[in-house]
């Protein structure tokens, strides 16, 4: 029998979905998409007679109800889902629903939205002797947090972070970051939209954030970025340095 694809569609330009990505969707005779964060010009890559839904005016059984009937009929069935689904993808609980019903499934990753967002700042979150780390997370909200991954807690660290799902919290995360141990110069971004069309960038620190972010009204499909990484501070890394080794370099 076949299996269910499941395939990253990248953070929303239709031409960031990997090779592999693409030809999925080009045989597919099923796609269900999540309608409210995949960019609609990726079906333009289906077959004319491929069914689609919309995984927005779905839950989880309807989902899997049609996955099941695809499989049954012997149908390619592609699962297309915004960014990687590695990130918020909620593909666990899917993967969990077709193992009760013996059916199988394979990945094909895509591009996250916080790497679209480093593309959209031209930005590099790893500076050398700045910050090694990246922290992905995310602020509480109806999805609860727990508590040792608070922002507040990572705030310690002051290396760069990537916050999902919280730009309508902006107030919220901007305290948290700060009570944390950020200083309030800390550089800040906000993404929204990263390689779509009309994607648009907010820059600022912890101090001025908040009223930029009201003022443009941005209340969703957005990341903070925050870290010395969007600073002017910066070493040359050691990696082409002409006295290091070559056996490194990537
Ligand atoms: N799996 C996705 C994330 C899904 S959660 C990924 O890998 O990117 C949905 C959240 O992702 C949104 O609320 C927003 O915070 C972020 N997001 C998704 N696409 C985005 C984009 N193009 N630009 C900025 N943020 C985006």
């Amino acid at each position: 029998m076949n299996k269910v694809h499941f395939v990253g569609a990248g953070p929303g330009d239709k031409e960031l979905i990997t090779l592999k990505g693409y030809r999925h969707l080009q045989t597919a005779d099923i796609v269900i998409y999540a309608g409210s964060l995949v960019n609609p010009e990726l079906l333009t890559y289906c077959k004319p007679e491929c069914e689609i839904h919309d995984s927005a005016s779905m839950d989880l059984g309807q989902i899997i109800e049609v996955m099941e009937r695809g499989l049954r009929e012997n149908k390619k069935v592609v699962r297309l889902q915004t960014g990687d689904f590695s990130i918020y993808g909620s593909i666990r609980e899917q993967a969990e629903e077709l193992g009760k019903l013996g059916l199988q499934y394979d990945c094909t990753p895509g591009v996250s939205s916080f790497l679209g967002a480093a593309s959209a700042l031209g930005a590099e979150y790893t500076v050398p002797e700045v910050s090694q780390s990246v922290i992905i997370t995310r602020a509480e909200g109806r999805t609860p947090v727990p508590s040792k991954e608070s922002i507040r807690s990572y705030a310690q660290h002051q290396t760069s972070m990537v916050i999902f799902l919280s730009v309508q919290m902006i107030e919220k995360v901007v305290t948290e970051l700060i009570e944390g141990g950020y200083r309030e110069t800390t550089p800040i971004a906000i993404v929204y939209k990263a390689t779509w069309p009309d994607e648009k960038i907010l820059k600022g620190t912890l101090k001025d954030i908040v009223q930029k972010v009201k003022e443009d009204g941005i209340t969703k499909t957005a990341l903070i970025l925050v870290g010395e990484f969007l600073g002017d501070t910066y070493n040359y890394s050691k990696l082409y340095d002409k006295d290091f080794s070559h056996e490194y370099r990537g």
